[in-house]
């Protein structure tokens, strides 16, 4: 077996550096030869404007990866990847996230009260409205007690 040799805890046998990942991450010279290298190879590619426009590139990459689908609400981006390592197109998996917006939604109002839902609707800019009776009124006048409606 063996051990970290800075905390004791178990690392794998396949492990070189002889830390376990917290410890090997915090190891102020593991950080500092880490930067010093990642300093160096910045320093290697600053004057070579080719280089430069590579690592825009890769980092404007990454960062597109990262919110590619745009018409995905954030909190369902990792449902999103799940459907996506399952195969779902794009069509597919716009329609299964809408569904389940809309079954959460559903979900959520259902588990609010009728009051919390009025003033949710009232913040959201709803404003009152008048309601116009549709009934008829009763008659004005009547005919020798017989109602102006039933002639
Ligand atoms: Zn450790």
């Amino acid at each position: 077996m063996k051990v970290c040799i800075d905390c004791g805890v178990e690392v794998s046998m396949r492990n070189k550096g002889g830390r376990c990942h917290p410890c090997s991450v915090s190891n102020p010279e593991r950080r500092a030869k880490v930067s010093a290298a990642l300093h160096a190879r910045w320093e290697c590619w600053r004057d070579d404007p080719e280089q430069m426009e590579r690592v825009r590139t890769v980092s404007r990459k990454a960062r597109t990866a990262q919110t590619a689908a745009h018409w995905c609400p954030r909190e369902y981006a990792d449902y999103n990847r799940k459907l996506k390592g399952r195969g779902f197109s794009v069509e597919e998996r716009k329609r299964i996230i809408a569904e389940e917006q809309a079954r959460d939604e559903k979900r959520r109002l259902a588990a609010m009260t009728p009051f919390e839902r009025q003033m949710e609707r009232l913040a959201k800019g709803a404003r009152l409205v008048d309601v116009v009776p549709m009934r008829r009124g009763d008659p004005v006048v009547t005919l020798g007690g017989v109602s102006a409606g039933l002639l």
